[in-house]
């Protein structure tokens, strides 16, 4: 019998002012000794101190980790000021690169880390899935949940709209991750499971349910799309990969990454990439796209600040980025007339 293990988060926290929960948290989790606190150094400074303030009154001793990168570099300084300082815990407060160098370099030590997001633009904040960047280009690995998450409403609605709009692009990415991941099940025999392929569309169909409230800013709009990103990291953890959540439209985000393409965020990519996929899948692209221009996200090459070559270049290259992940787009990939087709039909170039 095949064994399934799953590794979730046991704390999630979401809400307005929820910062000074950590406190408590860390007292349930019986956290002892040295905790090693990483951030970044611009506008989440203010809440990394917060935090700081906070942990130290418990009698703990915090060390601060400013992460200017997720590089391989990074995660290893972090891993160095983990053995040094004698930690027994990580803590990440920020938005993609302290969070993903924070999971990773936990991971490998082998300690719990707790996720404090100060944005909701990807589905990183509650994933086990690291990203970095090597010299070989971006990567995606295995680490680990966060053991706990706090996601702060009034600290993520003040940061700028865009990594919200980025946020709702990487829940949307989940209509057409799923299919392929269908796809492939089907075509090749991989394992698929049903709860977490639901979980990560449910996320996607909720948020287009209130993509209303998500557009007009309201606090509701904000949780939606907090608690869709977490539903698609415990997605994550409950497939034991990030197939439920990243299909061809993240290959194609990935190649756009790899050819150096417009400094568009990620889930903005993704966002376009689902538009495109979804034709390729026989969906209901239009929805997608209406769902996205609601919302204010990127439709276009243009609003991605990419060429139309540019994209072409990334439809036809999103099949090599990881061949073992099978989608829509096959062994073979798109031809780059059909990739011209493509782009035009669904209107990403005029
Ligand atoms: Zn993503």
């Amino acid at each position: 019998m095949h064994i399934h293990a799953i590794n979730l988060p046991r704390f999630v926290v979401v809400g307005p002012n929820v910062l000074p929960n950590v406190t408590d948290i860390m007292t349930r989790l019986n956290v002892k000794g040295n905790v090693l606190l990483v951030s970044g150094d611009s506008y989440t400074k203010a809440p990394a101190e917060q935090v700081e303030e906070s942990v130290a009154k418990m009698g703990l001793d915090v060390r601060r980790f400013i992460a200017k990168d997720a590089t391989e570099q990074t995660v290893a300084e972090v891993e160095r000021a983990v053995c040094e300082s004698k930690s027994s815990m990580v803590m990440a407060v920020g938005g993609g690169k302290s969070i993903d160098v924070a999971k990773m370099a936990s991971n490998k030590q082998r300690l719990p880390f707790i996720s404090i997001p100060t944005s909701a633009s990807h589905d990183g904040i509650a994933s086990p899935i690291a990203s970095v960047k090597s010299a070989g280009g971006p990567f995606s690995v295995m680490a680990q949940p966060p053991i706990a998450l706090i996601a702060d409403t009034e600290i993520i609605g003040g940061a700028p709209r865009r990594f919200l709009i980025s946020g709702c692009g990487d829940i949307i990415a989940k209509y057409t991750a799923v299919r392929d991941w269908g796809l492939a099940h089907r075509l090749r025999g991989e394992y698929y499971g049903e709860y977490a392929a639901s979980l990560a569309l449910m996320s996607a169909e909720l948020v287009t349910e209130d993509i209303d409230l998500v557009a007009r800013g309201l606090d509701v709009g904000i949780h939606a799309i907090i608690e869709g990103l977490i539903s698609c990291g415990y997605a994550m953890c409950i497939a034991g990969s990030s197939r439920p959540c990243s299909g061809s439209e993240h290959l194609f985000a990935h190649a756009l990454d790899k050819i150096g393409a417009g400094r568009a965020m990620h889930g903005e990519k993704c966002g376009v990439g689902t538009i495109m996929m979804m034709y390729l899948q026989g969906g209901d692209w239009k929805s997608v796209k209406e769902v996205l221009t609601k919302v204010g996200a990127p439709t276009t090459a243009k609003q991605l600040g990419i060429t139309d070559q540019q994209l072409v270049d990334a439809l036809c290259m999103a099949h090599t980025i990881r061949p073992e992940r099978y989608t829509v787009l096959g062994e073979k990939g798109i031809s780059p007339e059909a990739a011209w087709d493509l782009a035009r039909i669904t209107g990403v170039i005029c």
